[in-house]
């Protein structure tokens, strides 16, 4: 048995994706779920699917960038559960653009649903668990919190203020709280991330990287690996790319 069985896990976008299946792969090692995304439908489904295989899981309509829709959402998992152990923050777009373009309102969605969503889902289990004495964050980034290139300037910046606000949540609560902090950061990975790309440029480029991606598992993996841990590691970060990613 690891260290994942019947723990308490809140999973924002796990209506597609990493999320989704992030959620699968939890619920098959016995995790009690409550998946958080805006597409009732889909989260409704992937819900009846994880009951249908013997598993726990209630999801909640929600926008991250809602401060009280996540308070909600942590809410529902206090009421139906009793604790909350990890919160994986995952939501998250990229409609990139070069800053000439001027796409001022992507610019700030991104900042609403990447930053803001990612500090209102803390805002939502710390409480908890600082009165438990233990939890886990895991904070989903991306290569691009790493390195710029052109497009990216605004989604980087997002990412490195996710890397940022995890090692800053680890440095004041892990010690003090026993509250662990990961920040999982993809390359390449097929899912429907493309779809909120919104400049006619970028979108007639993207088609090159298509076929590139790993699975959703292979990250899925790679945040079930952190969860899994003994209580006393705090696997604080992890990088993957597809092999064939510079
Ligand atoms: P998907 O587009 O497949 O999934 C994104 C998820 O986020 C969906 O479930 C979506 O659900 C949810 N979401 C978007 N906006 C909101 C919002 N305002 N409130 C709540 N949920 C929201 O993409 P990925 O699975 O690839 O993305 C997951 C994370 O991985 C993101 O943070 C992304 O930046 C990161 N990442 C992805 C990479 C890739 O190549 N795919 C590479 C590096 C990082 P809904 O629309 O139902 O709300």
């Amino acid at each position: 048995m690891d260290n994942i069985t019947g723990k308490v896990v809140v999973i924002t976008g796990a209506s597609s994706g990493i999320g989704e299946a992030t959620a699968k792969r939890l619920a098959e090692k016995g995790a009690k779920l409550v998946l958080a995304a805006r597409r009732e439908e889909r989260l409704k489904a992937l819900a009846a699917e994880i009951v249908r295989k013997g598993g726990e899981a209630a999801y909640a309509v929600a926008d991250v960038a809602s401060a009280e829709d996540m308070r909600k959402t942590a809410g529902l998992a206090l009421e139906r559960y009793g604790r909350i152990d990890v919160l994986v923050n995952n939501a998250g777009i990229m409609p990139v653009s070069r800053l000439s373009e001027l796409r001022v309102e992507d610019w700030d969605r991104m900042i609403d649903v990447n930053v803001k969503g990612v500090l209102h889902g803390i805002a939502a289990v710390l409480p908890a668990m600082r009165e438990q004495r233990s939890g886990h964050v895991v904070n989903v980034s991306s290569v691009a919190g790493y390195v710029v290139s052109p497009t990216s300037a605004v989604y980087s910046a997002t990412k490195f203020a996710v890397r940022a606000i995890t090692d800053g949540l680890r440095q004041e609560e892990s010690a003090a709280s026993g509250i662990r902090a990961t920040v999982v950061s993809p390359g390449i990975t097929n899912t429907e991330l493309l779809n909120t790309v919104t400049s006619p440029d970028v979108q007639a480029m993207a088609s090159h990287v298509q076929g590139m991606g790993i699975s959703p598992d292979r990250i899925a993996d790679a945040i079930v690996y952190a969860i899994g841990q003994p209580d006393d590691a705090s696997v604080n970060e992890i990088v993957i790319r597809p092999t064939a990613q510079t």
